[in-house]
């Protein structure tokens, strides 16, 4: 699968009171645009990136892109309005592209996991973007002469904030785009394929990932990575183990997936020690202590809890300090019966609760050649680790210098 990403960088972005236009200010570590870039560039699924620059810039100078990727690195220039520029990165497109998405540069926090969850949305859908539920209550408000004054509370329940990446199937994309060119004006790329009339859908977003717009943000985002910067290192690992034992009556649930069996395993929760090993590593990584702690079996909230919505909490506890989970590793140790069949099902499920691609979940499964308690078919047991990295892990890759086409 062919994906392209367009990265928009040639907006002047005065607001934050610079005469540098606000995606080449520093944060720590490189400027905006930097880090937005690299986390496209270095993502695994990307196949190369367009970077629309302000119009006459021939020389992109971006410490810490790999060499190797460079090549994967084109810059175009920028139009008048965002859809302008965007429009001319898209006449860059490969006609082998499968799937375009469009990010702002100045949200420089995109995780590898969005733009994970961004492409199979597009890839499903055909249009989707990246957006958060509105925590807070909305109001529409009337401008009057004495100020403004509520008109209307809407359901905060419908009310999303679009963040980007967006993506698109390139069809998608260029109906949008020639409706761009029609004449039509929008903010983003999503209204344009509205207007085109596609559905799109949404993709959940990260609070993390914030557009920077003000001083105070540009301030916000320099502290965070400097913290980050401050932390053990940008990478950390973790390892989970559990063991439950077997008793007949009970249903047999590994990986969210139940799996035909005599015997299941016996526990307060649905005791799936595939998930369960695999919350103590992620949770391990990030010094946050273990099951436990975050779901004590004392708790009646956790009395036979589905394990998958367990492993959604601890993959948001660890995403809410700073971390995405890089990939699982789990050994499931079980004398019979053979799991071999369930376990795709039970990868998918892992993943989607952690909110990670498929890819970056691995299960096997092992006997213990009828030796001890797990031999003897009386218990079940499970080995995990997990590898998170920081949202803003620092490269140290040599500098490349991209030059542009034109
Ligand atoms: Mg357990």
């Amino acid at each position: 699968m062919h994906v392209t990403a367009i990265i928009a960088a040639a907006g002047s972005g005065r607001r934050v009171g610079s005469d540098t236009p606000k995606q080449m200010l520093d944060i720590g570590g490189g400027s905006m645009l930097h880090h937005s870039l690299t986390a496209f560039l270095a993502h695994p699924r990307i196949s190369d990136v367009i970077v629309v620059m302000p119009a006459g810039t021939t020389v992109l100078t971006l410490p810490g892109v790999d060499p190797a990727r460079a090549g994967a690195l084109r810059v175009v220039a920028g139009g008048e309005r965002r859809q302008d520029s965007v429009a001319n990165a898209f006449d860059q497109v490969v006609g082998s592209a499968d799937v375009v998405l469009i990010h702002d540069a100045a949200r420089p926090f995109v995780s590898g996991a969005l733009i994970d969850r961004t492409i199979d949305a597009a890839m499903k859908h055909g249009a989707a973007i990246v957006a958060l539920q509105s925590r807070d209550t909305v109001k529409r408000v009337a401008r009057q002469p004495g100020g403004p004054v509520i008109v209307d509370t809407i359901p905060r329940e419908s009310v999303y904030l679009a963040q980007t990446p967006q993506g698109f199937t390139r069809e998608v994309l260029a109906a949008a785009v020639a409706v761009g060119r029609s004449g039509v004006e929008a903010t983003d790329e999503a209204a344009l394929a509205e207007r085109a009339g596609y559905q799109v859908h949404v993709v959940d977003g990260e609070p993390g990932n914030v557009k920077i717009t003000t001083a105070a943000d540009l301030e916000d985002a320099r502290h965070r990575m400097g913290t980050a910067r401050e932390a053990s290192g940008p990478q950390r690992v973790g390892t989970g183990y559990d063991l439950h034992r077997l008793v007949e009556g009970r249903p047999l649930v590994l990986g969210g997936v139940t799996i035909p069996s005599d015997r299941g395993a016996l526990g307060h929760s649905d005791a799936d020690v595939a998930c369960h090993a695999a919350i103590d590593a992620i949770l391990g990584a990030a010094s946050l202590g273990d099951i436990g702690r975050h779901f004590p079996d004392t708790d009646p909230r956790w009395k036979d809890a589905d394990s998958l919505v367990l492993l959604r909490e601890a993959a948001r506890t660890v995403r809410e300090q700073g971390y995405e989970i890089g990939n699982v590793d789990v050994t499931v140790i079980l004398e019979y019966p053979k799991i071999k069949d369930g376990i795709e099902a039970m990868r998918t499920r892992m993943a989607d609760a952690m909110g990670i691609d498929r890819a970056r979940v691995s299960l096997k499964g092992k006997t213990n050649e009828g030796v001890d308690a797990v031999g003897r078919g009386e218990a079940i047991a499970a080995h995990a680790i997990a590898l998170l990295q920081r949202v803003s892990a620092q490269s140290r890759a040599p500098t490349s210098g991209i030059r542009s086409p034109s």
